[in-house]
């Protein structure tokens, strides 16, 4: 074991003492490699109580490790080891191979001090052990390594290498029976001790039959290196001190156990490592119903270990903090009971766990009949909760009130995803899904027994226990003493009000909910009480929740692919609320990204407007109504003059689309002048303007002849970046001027007025006074698209060019109007409206409808009597004052850009090179996610949060973010 503070263990006990190995100085350690293997170099020291460890540094060369073995290890185990490295680098994983001499050996006799040692030369490993947090990449990869070594070690013979050690599982009775006394919390050692021998209970069935061979022993967090520092994810493996012969799934109890300590790491994500094993070396049914047991017992000889450590040398600053995490791979091994963690790990294995059946018998509350029962929805989709009633605290008790029928109850579902559950703002997954059924009662009502049994008063209820399987009823009065047998059918309790029943195996305490990923494990240790409330035709069974993948699937074969998703595995969204998105699972998200959502999800205010709508009239534009005047002549006056004419159109392409026609109409010339890393739209004038690259990598060199590209004009990056950012003005001017003295002088100029695609980047001050006062020199018009940063989301500004002080001759908006409802305007000057009428027509037959001007104006009422730009203003001010204080403290995050609710956080690898960090900001995205938190990458470089919310966003909404961000940031993505 390379860890110093684990060696004292039982080998410091009568059976198994060791030496200290002698003290080496570095010159010694360099002779000694320049002796044994002709090697010249400087040797620095590595710390280890059980060995001597020193890296050689030969001069142009790598690495190299001298290691000089306790002088208890033979040479026979040393050898094992060299043959182990070298078979596992034979199978594609790297590992310290030791520098063989031309017979074969490794090993080199050494004497110091007059004691003899064997001493070795391997290549040193470069590369990173793994802490912090652990992606589902890395988990996955520690479990393939783990499988390609025992894979690699299955055929290594060494009689001689084999021996009895503290940290082979087999010997974790008599090692826990030699360390538990010294751990003197009395609670903390019982725990211990308990746990591990029930665990010991299952392994002693099947421990005959379990596999051995040679396993590393070892392969924990600590023990795998990885050279890729962004995804960190594991290929390499060292330190085969603890190279063993003994069961083959103890490899992968002791794998999965050094997992458990890492941030946000729970049972279902650490079981990825075992589906990664299975894949590559499978894992025996019996193996698979051994693992987590293996994995409690290695949690308690860890932390019996530890305390050993600490009594022997209570100076052990490291052992002191080892413990922390021994302390919680413990608890986390046994936070569920072994049955249920044993579940896991038959699913993970495609081994079957199967359901607890519910024993047939009588109902349980006699004479109720299932046409008297309502079902009372908790859902996420349930109508019951929309409005956001499924935050109230009292929503469920609410709900079940008024869901109750008259001469019968309401009952709440085995198995549902209850909204009711969740809460905004969370971190992790909810604990959501029932593991028994509430029943609410119109009348009381006598409680009689299913089965015969033996009745068990409880603190709130009863327990009814027959044949391994407890039957907890909460909420009603035992009518019977403790002991009682009782025959089914037979009355034991009164019930007035509220009843929860839960069928768990017995003396398993099941919780009342679970997250959904726990479900099914626990489902194998509690059964379906609904039978006996309701008989069979109970109506209470629990339609499956959305099968992501598979809908994903389906999306994948029937919608064309170059519409792209978020996420790999994308969670099912099912419903919204203000700036809070829920998935299929309850799972509550904070939505950083929907700028279409500008006041925010499911608002009932546009709900009420658009459903009075549709029941009134829909129709199209050439029909007089009053809501299209009523919203163009606001739009109109939200506009500076001299822009006082609107068209309405359906989106924001469409928007850009009109205004680069207005263009050509204008000045007759198709000629248009854009700025790079910009997207305008996907009809074909807008893509044409378009060159962002993130959303078309051809972008620029696939532009047609009549458009004109300038560079971003980014104070960060670029040819003026850092300098005097006004040269981007310069340089735009100077184009516009060739392209005039070449006989193509522009019909239009088009700009985000603040760099929205480019991660809300601020234009130079003064850039479109300069290129606006030459384009229009030149007779073309200058259009500003608002699409993303207009309509108050700037806080400061309700249009973007009001932060550059011009006014653009067309304004293309769209996204904010319809709060996710298409909708889209121009808005302009009667005079070149008038031009594009002489050449042309336009209608759009959904533009400006009833329904869509209707949605226009509510949501124009809605930022305004919400005070919405207001708050884009101060909270937007607030997120960014915090964010800016993460940058502080993490050099990753080089700067934030924008204004109001239109931010942009960019990760750089380099604040002088300003070197993007896009496959970080990929996985910081990921982790965010896990977080909670729905961020995606933007930009050229994909190196940029684009946080646009919802404006109803809150100051707890912003702490949410910064808070997960700089928990990203902190431990990793
Ligand atoms: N202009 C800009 C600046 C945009 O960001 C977008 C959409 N991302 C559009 C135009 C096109 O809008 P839509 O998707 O509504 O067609």
């Amino acid at each position: 074991m390379s860890d110093p503070n684990h060696s004292a263990g039982i080998r410091s006990s009568a059976a198994l003492v060791q030496p200290a190995p002698p003290d080496i100085d570095e010159d010694a350690a360099a002779r000694i490699a320049f002796e044994g293997w002709g090697v010249t170099g400087r040797a620095t020291a590595l710390g280890s109580h059980q060995d001597r460890n020193f890296l050689i540094h030969p001069d142009g060369a790598p690495r190299l490790l001298l290691k000089i073995a306790n002088p208890s290890v033979t040479a026979a185990e040393l050898e094992a080891q060299s043959a182990a490295a070298s078979a596992i680098v034979d199978a594609g994983v790297r590992a310290p191979r030791a520098i063989a001499f031309p017979e074969g050996s490794t090993t080199r006799s050494v004497v110091v001090d007059g004691v003899s040692m064997q001493a070795r030369l391997l290549e040193f490993l470069e590369g990173d052990t793994l802490s912090g947090y652990l992606s589902p990449d890395v988990v996955q990869a520690i479990g393939a390594l783990a499988a390609a070594v025992d894979v690699a070690l299955a055929g290594l013979e060494a009689p001689g290498a084999q021996r009895v050690h503290q940290w082979d599982l087999r010997e974790a009775p008599r090692v826990l029976a030699e360390l538990l006394p010294y751990v003197t919390d009395d609670a903390l050692r019982a725990e211990l001790s308990h746990a591990a021998s029930s665990a010991w209970t299952v392994i002693a069935v099947v421990e005959g039959a379990l596999p051995t061979q040679f396993i590393h022993g070892d392969l924990t967090d600590d023990n795998v290196v990885t050279d890729d520092p962004v995804t960190r994810v594991p290929d390499g493996v060292i330190d085969l001190g603890d190279l063993n012969r003994t069961w083959t799934v103890g490899e992968l109890a002791i794998t999965v156990s050094s997992l458990l300590h890492h941030d946000g790491m729970d049972l279902p994500a650490a079981l990825r490592a075992v589906e990664a094993y299975h894949a590559i070396r499978p894992l025996s049914e019996i193996e698979a119903d051994a693992l987590w047991a293996l994995v409690v017992i290695r949690g308690a000889v860890l932390v019996a270990s530890a305390h050993h450590v600490l009594a022997t040398d209570p100076t052990n600053d490291y052992a002191a903090q080892n413990l922390q995490h021994e302390r919680q791979i413990f608890a986390q091994a046994t936070s569920v009971p072994l049955e249920v963690a044993t579940a896991l790990a038959r699913m993970a294995t495609g081994h079957p766990a199967q359901p607890l059946a519910l024993p047939t018998g009588e109902p349980l509350l006699a004479g109720l009949a299932a046409a008297d029962i309502a079902v009372a929805d908790f859902s996420p989709t349930s109508p019951a909760l929309h409005e956001g009633r499924w935050l109230a605290a009292s929503i469920e008790a609410d709900v079940l009130r008024a869901t109750v029928t008259e001469r019968g109850a309401a009952v709440a579902r085995f198995g549902e995803t209850r909204l009711t559950r969740s809460q905004a703002h969370d971190a992790a997954s909810p604990r959501n899904v029932s593991l028994g059924i509430e029943v609410r009662l119109a009348a009381p009502r006598w409680v009689t027994a299913p089965w015969a049994a033996t009745v068990l008063p409880t603190a709130d209820g009863v327990a009814l226990t027959a044949d391994g399987i407890a039957l907890h009823v909460h909420g009603c009065r035992a009518s019977l003493p403790a002991g009682t047998l009782i025959d089914a059918g037979e009355v034991f309790a009164e019930a007035s009000d509220t009843l929860w029943v839960q069928v768990a195996r017995e003396g398993i305490v099941a919780p009342r909910f679970v997250s959904a990923d726990m479900f099914a494990a626990w489902r194998t240790v509690v059964a379906d009480p609904s039978g006996m409330v309701a008989g069979e035709s109970t109506g209470l069974g629990v339609t499956a929740t959305m099968d992501a993948a598979r809908l994903l699937a389906r999306r994948d074969e029937s919608f064309a692919d170059v519409q792209e998703h978020y996420y790999a595995d994308p969670p099912v969204m099912v419903r919204g609320w203000k700036e809070h998105l829920v998935d299929a699972t309850g799972r509550v998200y904070l939505d950083t990204l929907n700028n279409v959502t500008s006041v925010g999800h499911a608002h009932p205010r546009l709900v009420e407007a658009v459903a009075e709508q549709w029941r009134l009239l829909n129709t199209n534009s050439r029909f007089l109504y009053p809501s299209v005047v009523e919203f163009s002549e606001r739009l109109a006056a939200l506009a500076p003059e001299p822009l006082d004419t609107v068209f309405l159109v359906n989106s924001g392409s469409e928007a850009v689309d009109l205004a680069l026609r207005l263009g050509q109409a204008w000045s007759g010339r198709r000629d248009v002048l854009a700025v790079q890393e910009a997207y305008h739209g996907w009809t074909y004038l807008t893509d044409a303007v378009s060159t962002s690259i993130a959303d078309n990598p051809a972008a620029i060199s696939s532009r047609p002849d009549w458009v004109h590209t300038v560079p971003a004009p980014n104070a960060f990056r670029g040819a003026h970046a850092g300098s005097d950012a006004s040269a981007y003005a310069r340089d735009a001017v100077a184009a516009l001027g060739e392209l005039a003295q070449a006989g193509a002088p522009v019909g239009a100029f088009i700009a985000e007025s603040v760099f929205g695609n480019a991660g809300g980047v601020t234009l130079p001050d003064g850039y479109l006074t300069a290129v606006y006062d030459a384009v229009r020199a030149q007779g073309g018009l200058a259009i500003a698209d608002e699409v993303q940063v207009g309509y108050g989301r700037l806080g400061e500004w309700f249009w973007g060019f009001e932060q550059q002080g011009v006014v653009p001759d067309v304004i293309a908006v769209a996204k904010a109007m319809g709060n996710g409802h298409p909708l889209g305007a121009v808005i302009t000057t009667r005079e070149i409206a008038e031009r594009y009428r002489a050449g042309g027509y336009f209608f759009s037959s959904a533009g400006g409808s009833p329904v869509s001007s209707s949605v226009g104006l509510t949501v124009l009422d809605i930022i305004r009597d919400e005070g919405l730009q207001q708050n884009a203003r101060d909270t937007g001010g607030y997120l960014k004052q915090r964010l800016t204080g993460l940058a502080e403290r993490h050099p990753l995050l080089g700067a934030v850009h924008g204004s109001g609710f239109y931010l942009g956080p960019e990760f750089v690898r380099d604040r002088k090179t300003w070197e993007p960090a896009t496959a970080e900001t990929a996985a910081i995205c990921r982790r965010l996610r896990e977080l909670g938190v729905i961020a995606q990458p933007t930009g050229d470089h994909q190196n940029i949060l684009k946080i646009k919310p919802p404006m109803c966003f809150t100051r707890e909404s912003a702490d949410q973010l910064v808070d997960a961000l700089d928990r990203v940031l902190s431990t990793g993505w």
